[in-house]
């Protein structure tokens, strides 16, 4: 069974959107939705012959849903929200203020939270809550691939901002605590940037008090 993950950047901050897909299914989901890419996901799954089931949004900040409603118009699929979060995904301006443009309030269609699963193919992703940057923050793991889609918990030599509204350091460091006992083999796809591994950041992790 191979996955295959391919990063769209998009949006000021180079918001990471990902395709990823089961080879051997051709199914394939999408993780978050950052500023003008939905149509670049839609041709890349088109041009890979992949067929997108779900979109997954994996926390509130509007970097990260900006393309939810286009996506979803796009896709024609529905929409997982991190559980909790229905309000802030209805008021995306609500967090860095403002904003010189609108963004679509974002209803998905179904929750994530901890201890729910995201089949794909012959692939199950188990969903962890890991609030401390945003309190509803969810990533997506799958222990067999070893591979982590961390959104903005966890990036190469350092974890997400923690001074933004509803941003908790304790919650914070307990996340990354779970996060450093996974293998280190396991490669981490973050919101922004290049991936890593779990032993790549160890250092640092083990510090985490
Ligand atoms: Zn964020």
């Amino acid at each position: 069974m191979t996955l295959r993950i391919e990063a769209i950047p998009g949006g000021p901050f180079e918001t990471n959107v990902y395709l990823v897909a089961d080879l051997e299914s051709g199914e394939a989901l999408v993780i978050d939705a950052a500023q003008d890419t939905a149509e670049t996901v839609r041709a890349a799954a088109a041009e890979r012959g992949w067929t997108v089931g779900r979109i997954v949004i994996t926390h509130s900040h509007w970097d990260h849903i900006a393309d939810a409603v286009a996506m979803k118009a796009a896709l024609g699929v529905p929409l997982a929200g991190p559980k909790g979060a229905a309000e802030p995904l209805a008021n995306p301006g609500s967090f860095f203020g403002g904003l010189d443009f609108e963004i679509p309030p974002v209803a998905p269609d179904s929750w994530l939270g901890e201890g729910d699963g995201v089949v794909l193919g012959g692939h199950r992703f188990a969903v962890l809550h890991l609030p401390g940057h945003e309190p509803y923050h969810i990533a997506l793991h799958e222990p067999e691939a070893e591979v982590l889609l961390s959104g903005d918990v966890l990036f190469p030599n350092g974890h997400g901002r923690t001074d933004l509204p509803g941003s908790d350091q304790a919650a914070m460091n307990r996340s990354l605590r779970r996060l450093r006992d996974l293998p280190a083999g396991t490669t981490v796809y973050p919101g922004h940037g290049a991936p890593t591994t779990i032993g790549a950041e160890a250092g640092w992790l083990a510090e985490v008090p």
